[in-house]
């Protein structure tokens, strides 16, 4: 089943035009990596899906709903969640208290109650300190608050920018085996940037390559990294 639908997406800041023209489809369960240089658009593909920044044309589809133009809190109502770059954690918060803003729309208490455990059980670093202020974190701990504040919000599509940025290898592997085992229970589907290809071919997947707000290159991340054609469109060679 297609959840999320892009057809034909423009979105211009001022005279910059950052997509031309994107086109994509994700089923549920999927994971779809975007990659590409700094400046293709990438990030705002992605605030462009969260209703955060509002196309110019094109449209988006959620569910066979079209949501084009439509605000960040009813892309949210939709359980759509944005994990943007930049580790936006309240540092004067408790890690609970941070996690409990992720739930703040929902009114299913039981339910918000077993995913706090699960957020728990998943990060038990987040549940040793759970009382402790959220600034105190390293910066893989808070990239672990934000994805597991992310998951409070019960999301059925999440999509993270730049998840690895400035992370240890081995917090990085945690960070994914988690998204990974969160896929595979509950069909989240995940939208993942990353600038760097290398991940993407590592969890496998689909992964489209942007540069200059296009897609370039599209396919299965494993097949990508043997094509020649990938180095030329990251690089904007031939
Ligand atoms: P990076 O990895 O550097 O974040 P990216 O692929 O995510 O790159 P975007 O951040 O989406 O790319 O930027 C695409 C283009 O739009 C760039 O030329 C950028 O300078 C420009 N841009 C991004 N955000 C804004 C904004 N709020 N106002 C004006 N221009 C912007």
């Amino acid at each position: 089943m297609t959840l999320l639908a892009i057809d034909n997406l423009t979105v211009r800041y001022g005279r910059l035009t950052a997509l031309r023209g994107i086109s994509l489809k994700i089923a549920e369960g999927e994971i779809l990596f975007v990659t590409g240089p700094n400046g293709a658009g990438k990030s705002t593909l992605l605030n462009a899906i969260a209703g955060v920044v509002p196309p110019i044309s094109g449209s988006i589809t959620m569910d066979g709903a079209e949501v084009t133009g439509a605000p960040p809190e009813s892309i949210a109502r939709r359980r759509f969640s944005l994990v943007p770059e930049g580790r936006n954690v309240f540092g004067a918060l408790s890690i609970e208290e941070n996690l409990k803003v992720g739930a703040g729309m929902r009114t299913d208490r039981q339910k918000v109650a077993d995913d706090l455990k699960t957020v728990y059980r998943e990060f038990p670093m987040l549940a040793e300190r759970r009382h402790a202020p959220a600034g105190m974190l390293s910066g893989g701990q808070q990239q672990m608050l934000v994805i597991g504040r992310a998951l409070m919000t019960s999301p059925r599509l999440m999509a993270i920018d730049e998840p690895s940025l400035g992370l240890a290898p081995m917090i990085i592997d945690q960070v994914y085996e988690i998204l990974e085992r969160l896929r595979a229970q509950r069909k989240l589907t995940l939208l993942i940037v990353e600038q760097s290809s290398t991940r993407a071919m590592m969890t496998g997947g689909r992964m489209i390559l942007m540069r200059g707000g296009r897609i370039v290159l599209e396919g299965e991340a494993g097949d990508m990294v043997k094509d020649e054609r990938l180095k030329q469109a990251y690089f904007g060679f031939g």
